[in-house]
Formats: C-alpha cells, sequence, structure tokens
C-alpha cells in the first residue's frame, strides 16, 4: 500500500514539474543550494564557527520552508518573489560575516532572482544587491581593480540572466497554454476539462452549490465529413464551439472533449436551469449552424453533480447520457439519473 503511494507519488511529482515552469525553477534552485549550504553548515559546525553554522541552518530551513510552500500553496509567484528576496539578505549576511567568499554568492544569487520572480520585484533587488555586494566587497578589503573586475562582471551576467529568463518565461508560458488549448477551435481540451472538472467538484462538496455537465455531441458529423469534405467539417466544429461559446452565461466554460464532442460546465446550477440551458443551446445550433442550408444538430446529455461523484464518474453519467439521445433519434437532451454510473 505504502509502496504503490510512492509509485504513484513520483509520476505526480515529475508531471506538476513538467507543467509548472516556475515551480521547477523554485525547486531545482532550493534543492542543490540547500544540500550545497547544508554541507557549508557541517563543515563550519566541525570547524567550530556556531555563528556561521546558524547562519548556514538558517538558510537551508529558508529554502526547504519556501519551497515546500510553493509545492503545497502552488502560489508560485509569491513565493518565487519571498525566496529572492531571502536569498539576497543571505548573501548579505555571507558577505558581512564570512568575508570575500560571499561575492561568489551574489552570482548564483543574481542568475537565480531573474528565473524566480517578476521583473517588478529582480530589477530593483539586483540593482540594490550589485551596489550593496561592491560596497561590502570594498570593506571586506577588495581592491579597486578586482572591485571593478566584480562589479563589471556581476553587470553582465545581470544583463544575460535577465534576457535569457524573460525569454524561457515567456516560451515556458507559451508552452503552458498549448498544453491545454485545442488548436482548431481555441477552447479548452481535455486536459484542460479533467482540471476544471476536479476543481468543480471539489466546490460542490465543499460548499453544496451545484454544478452542471452538459454534454454535446454533434448528430451525423461523420457525413459532413464524407460529403463537403474535412475542412468544411472543421469550420462547422469552429462555429459551433464559437456559438455555444457566445450563448452560454460568462462563468460557462466549454471544453472540446475529443473529435465533434465537447463538454459544457455549468457552475453554480440546479438541475432546471441546466436543463433549460442545454435547450437553449440546443435551439440555438439547430436555428444559427447549417450547412448548404442543412440544419446541423448535436445530442445532449445533461449530468448534475452528485455528492458521491468524482469527476470521472460525474463525465460518465454525462456520456451515458448522450449515447441514449443518440438511441433516441438524436437532437434531443438527455438528463441523467443523479446516481454515479456503476453504483446501485
Ligand atoms: P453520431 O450522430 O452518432 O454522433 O454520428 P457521428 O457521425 O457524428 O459520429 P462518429 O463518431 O461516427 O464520427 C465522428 C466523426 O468526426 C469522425 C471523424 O472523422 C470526425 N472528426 C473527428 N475529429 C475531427 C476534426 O478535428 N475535424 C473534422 N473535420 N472531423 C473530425
Ligand atoms: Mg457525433
Ligand atoms: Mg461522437
Amino acid at each position: 500500500m505504502m509502496l504503490t503511494k510512492l509509485g504513484n507519488l513520483f509520476p505526480r511529482i515529475r508531471q506538476r514539474l513538467a507543467a509548472d515552469f516556475r515551480l521547477s525553477v523554485i525547486t531545482m534552485f532550493c534543492v542543490p543550494a540547500a544540500i550545497a549550504i547544508g554541507g557549508f553548515g557541517v563543515f563550519r559546525f566541525l570547524d567550530g564557527d556556531l555563528l556561521m553554522t546558524v547562519v548556514d541552518s538558517l538558510l537551508v530551513l529558508l529554502l526547504v520552508s519556501i519551497s515546500a510552500c510553493a509545492w503545497i500553496t502552488g502560489r508560485t509567484v509569491i513565493t518565487g518573489a519571498v525566496l529572492v528576496l531571502f536569498t539576497g539578505a543571505g548573501v548579505l549576511a555571507v558577505l558581512h560575516l564570512a568575508g570575500l567568499v560571499g561575492l561568489f554568492w551574489a552570482y548564483v544569487d543574481t542568475i537565480a532572482t531573474f528565473f524566480l520572480a517578476p521583473p517588478a520585484v529582480t530589477i530593483p533587488k539586483v540593482v540594490l544587491m550589485m551596489a550593496a555586494t561592491t560596497a561590502l566587497g570594498a570593506k571586506a578589503g577588495l581592491g579597486l581593480l578586482p572591485l571593478i573586475s566584480y562589479a563589471t562582471t556581476i553587470f553582465v551576467v545581470s544583463i544575460f540572466a535577465f534576457s535569457f529568463a524573460r525569454r524561457s518565461l515567456a516560451q515556458a508560458r507559451q508552452l503552458e497554454e498549448l498544453a491545454i488549448r485545442d488548436p482548431l477551435t481555441g477552447i479548452g481540451n481535455r486536459r484542460a476539462l479533467e482540471e476544471e472538472l476536479c476543481i468543480a467538484i471539489a466546490r460542490v462538496q465543499r460548499d453544496e452549490s451545484g454544478a452542471g455537465l452538459l454534454m454535446l455531441d454533434l448528430d451525423h458529423f461523420k457525413e459532413i465529413n464524407d460529403r463537403y469534405g474535412h475542412s468544411k467539417g472543421d469550420e462547422v466544429l469552429k462555429h459551433f464551439a464559437q456559438l455555444v461559446t457566445t450563448h452560454s452565461r460568462h462563468e460557462d466554460r466549454l471544453f472540446r472533449f475529443g473529435g465533434e464532442e465537447f463538454v459544457l460546465l455549468l457552475n453554480n446550477v440546479g438541475e432546471q436551469s441546466m436543463i433549460l440551458a442545454a435547450r437553449h443551446l440546443q435551439q440555438t445550433i439547430r436555428d444559427r449552424l447549417s450547412i448548404d442550408g442543412q440544419p446541423v444538430t448535436c445530442s445532449i446529455g445533461a449530468a448534475l453533480a452528485a455528492a458521491e461523484d468524482d469527476w470521472e464518474s460525474w463525465l460518465n453519467r454525462a456520456d451515458n447520457a448522450v449515447y441514449e439521445a443518440k438511441n433516441n433519434g438524436r437532437d434531443t437532451v438527455i438528463v441523467a439519473d443523479s446516481r454515479p454510473a456503476g453504483k446501485p
């Protein structure tokens, strides 16, 4: 049991690191930095330097806590910003207490800073750090020429890290966006749907607000493809997604479940309003979506979240209701009963 849980944990960790760029940067910074500073702490303890042992231990504790906070809360922007403020203070403390070795850590801090927090925090911090570390370097006895070398190199490193971090963050954001969007219609894809369903079901169980799912499946879509071609079929899919989006409430979320199947998530609804929404959408599609003068229709399966549902059983009930709608002659709405599929 324990081993199975551990076995499931690693893929989940890998998945979160792959999906969240900032979380992975926070982790990749905190873990090696904590190990390295922890090593120094042990060395200083054995060397009898109690003050630096305390400073190193505090830094390790801080790195571990901030990284844990990012993992638990998922709020990586604020934790990243807090982290860069503390790492800056850590570098100044080491520079003040242990002397010039602190300057080596200033490079690590500068590079990491640009990847960990937004420019509004990083630019003032790095400018202040450059001034403070140069002043402390002079106070610790660094000669004029090495001091100029330090100031110049840390400046070059800052410019490089700033540009590289901005580019990487922009690309990571684009990739994160692409991973949850359907390229044809621009709406959320199945992965985004699963995430939203988990959130919705948790909310339903927490505050007992109602939530409904409409599974919409275009009728005889294969015939449209066969008769008018695949690209005309694509146009119908795009138009369908646009119609459903514009004729549903602002807070409703539409996802492409697959091929010609879509899911509309309705938060804060009861059964009656869910059914009304389904009928309204069905009528809208029948009236406004056509090809060559022929109306295009859709079958809808509706399911209200039940207390015992998890997101999969909820989705399954909507899916089974669509299946029933197809067997009932299509272009109709079927409401699933409120029991999760498979339970008596
Ligand atoms: P039913 O009324 O029973 O739902 O019949 P149907 O023809 O709509 O359903 P079926 O599952 O038989 O066919 C779905 C078709 O959707 C087959 C597939 O080629 C087409 N399809 C899936 N994805 C796309 C897409 O991205 N673009 C286009 N043009 N067609 C697609
Ligand atoms: Mg279909
Ligand atoms: Mg289908």
